[in-house]
């Protein structure tokens, strides 16, 4: 109720203002014009009277004309400043009412009956007048009503009153023309009314909207931080189910505890997929995706990404072949992570969505220019196929083909329209052909830079033609080669975590591996415990998030020390943030590397391969000095 009558007293004063702007538009032109029509006036009818009260009578009109000329400049200095209310109109309004009164008096008093030449020229000056008042003063109807009544009214008053036929006609015209301008006025200002209310409707309605476009970008980050905030409070105990059933797992246990493990840890997986999904989601809605241009060999890379979906197939009996066309550039520059993941997802659904059969993935060249090229990559299936009224819909987030079918597939409904953004931002589309009971094709286009075809060193053999990829259900786990490198040297590591779980769950990992562990609870203890002997840490494995003191600022104290002191300890992030700006923020507080959290044993053997087969020459380097 308040805030209608505050919205009602609003369009009142947006409505008292323009009309004031409207009447007083124009006021420097028709004051100087009436100061000359009055000249004239009574110039003529001083010559038919011969009455020097008219003198008077014109100064009084030049004086209302000033007045309002100063009113005016009033007027316009306050709009300035914002400071024109309705009280304005009211100045104008009793303005335009002296100017009235002194032309009524004028027709009235100095009409002269016996010369009608004289009196016909006042009728004309007076209609002048009132007409040329109309378009300014009807802005304000009982401004212009105040204005030409009196004047139209005193002079019909006095040609009744001389009392001749002449006069007569002339009482007639002046009543008619009186009835005319008031009522197209009266139109006039229903006219202009209804288009400032309209005005106004629309500049309160483009107002509402800007707010809610505002409410609306800041629900959406508050959105977007909250699914980063709710995600990395999920990563961090899921780094301790996954790490914890892993060990078990390597421990002895017999087969139906071992069968619960497995179920454990793959429910586990399943489920930090779907925090994954639901991060890359807001990332994309927060328009919080950065693509990484680097060069990349094509086939090699695809090749081993299908290899590692294919072992998913393999368990199903669902082939997975690759058919890279042979004029497909070997070395292209893009996002080959994005690439990757789009690849992944769609032959993840394939592989889901199919019984037994095959799944074949092509790649063709649709257009080749100097220095770019648009590759087309298609995804088919022998499955479930989607029905045709779907095959727009599963597109949008959330939304699955059929509900039935959801139930026994499971999903989050998120992948493709993920991928669908992806591609976008790749500069593709993707599409879909698909036949209930047949099977599915996805495809989708993206563009790259073409790099001279130089075969990096550590490319994976390139495939041409039809290749089957991996079919072995079991891959041979990546953590025996690294147990053997990294046992040759035992290592002193300090772990700075805050989570019980996951101190117990890396200790564990690393003593196993022949390490020398020593935890520290923060970032303060962290840094405080490597100062008491700094040579005596091979590589530090710090959390980024801690109470008291978190690992970033421990970072940078260690390496203030270091670059006083002399001296480089590798130090790992070990975080349950999984963005890249978050990485990046690592490497500026000086960190060599980065593992996120749930980590598995492979990360870890695989970063401490990588910090200390290329650390041993700095670390050893800089310990010497
Ligand atoms: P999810 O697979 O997590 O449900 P997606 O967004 O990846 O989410 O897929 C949305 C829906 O599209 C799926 O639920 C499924 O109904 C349908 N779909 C996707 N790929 C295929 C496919 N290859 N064959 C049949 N249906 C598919």
């Amino acid at each position: 109720m308040e805030g209608n009558t505050a919205s009602c007293d609003d369009t009142r004063s947006f409505v008292a203002g323009k009309q004031c702007e409207l009447v007083n538009a124009n006021t420097v032109l028709s004051q100087i014009s009436t100061i000359i029509i009055g000249a004239l006036f009574a110039g003529i009818l001083y010559r038919c009277t011969e009455r020097r009260e008219i003198w008077i009578w014109l100064a009084f009109l030049v004086a209302t004309a000033a007045a309002r000329l100063l009113l005016f400049r009033i007027y316009r200095r306050r709009a300035v400043t914002g400071d024109t209310d309705r009280r304005w109109l009211r100045y104008n309004f009793i303005a335009v009412a002296t100017a009235g009164i002194v032309w009524a008096f004028g027709t009235f008093v100095f009409f002269n009956q016996e010369d009608p030449i004289a009196g016909f020229f006042i009728a004309m000056i007076v209609a002048g007048i009132v007409s040329g008042a109309l378009p300014t003063l009807a802005s304000h109807y009982p401004t212009f009503c105040v204005f030409a009544a009196p004047t139209l009214f005193c002079f019909s008053l006095r040609t009744i009153l001389a009392g001749r036929a002449e006069y007569y006609v002339l009482t007639i015209l002046t009543i008619l023309f009186a009835a005319v301008i008031l009522s197209s006025a009266r139109y006039f200002n229903r006219i202009l009314m209804d288009t400032l209310l309209l005005n106004r409707e629309n500049e309160s309605l483009v107002e509402r909207l800007k707010e809610e476009r505002n409410a609306a970008q800041a629900a959406a980050r508050a959105k977007s931080t909250f699914l980063a905030n709710m995600s990395h409070e999920i990563r961090t105990p899921m780094n301790g189910i996954i790490g914890m059933t892993d060990l078990c797992l390597t421990t002895k246990v017999d087969p139906e505890q071992h069968g619960y493990l497995t179920a454990v840890k793959s429910s586990a997986q399943d489920l930090l997929a779907i925090i994954n999904d639901i991060l890359d989601f807001s990332k994309i809605e927060a328009g919080k995706v950065v693509l990484v241009d680097e060069p990349f060999p094509l086939r090699a890379s695809l090749t081993k990404t299908l290899q590692a979906v294919s072992v998913r197939g393999a368990e199903k009996g669902v082939a997975v072949l690759f058919d890279p066309a042979p004029d497909v550039p070997d070395l292209v520059t893009g996002d080959v992570g994005r690439l990757r993941q789009v690849l992944i997802n769609l032959v993840g659904n394939a592989i889901k969505f199919t019984a037994g059969g095959e799944v074949v993935v092509t790649v063709r060249v649709v257009e080749k220019g100097m220095n770019d090229c648009l590759l087309s990559f298609a995804v088919k299936d022998t499955g479930i196929g989607i029905a045709r009224e779907k095959l727009a819909v599963i597109f949008h987030p959330f939304e699955q083909g059929d509900l039935s079918t959801t139930k026994s597939y499971g999903g989050t409904g998120l992948g493709l329209a993920i991928s669908k953004d992806l591609v976008e931002s790749l500069g593709g589309h993707l599409e879909v052909e698909s036949e209930l009971g047949k099977g599915s094709t996805f495809t989708f286009t993206a563009r790259f830079a073409i790099e001279d075809a130089v075969e990096p060193a550590d490319a994976a053999p390139s495939l041409q033609g039809r290749t089957a990829l991996v079919v072995e259900p079991h891959p041979v786990s990546r953590g025996t080669a690294c147990q053997e490198s990294s046992e040759k040297r035992a290592l002193s590591l300090l772990i700075a975590e805050d989570v019980p779980i996951n101190q117990a769950l890396i200790e564990t990992i690393l003593s196993r591996q022949g390490h020398q562990v020593t935890i520290a609870g923060n970032g303060e203890e962290a840094v405080r415990t490597w100062r008491e002997a700094p040579d005596r840490f091979d590589l530090i494995f710090m959390d980024v998030q801690m109470p008291v003191m978190d690992g970033l600022e421990a970072t940078r104290q260690i390496r203030g020390v270091e670059r006083s002191e002399g001296g480089h300890v590798p130090i790992v992030a070990m975080t349950a943030y999984a963005m890249k700006e978050d990485r990046e923020k690592c490497r500026e507080a000086g960190m060599d590397d980065y593992i996120s959290k749930p980590f598995k044993l492979e990360d870890i053997l695989s970063v401490l391969e990588r910090q200390i087969a290329v650390g041993p020459g700095v670390v050893a380097a800089t310990k010497q000095q």
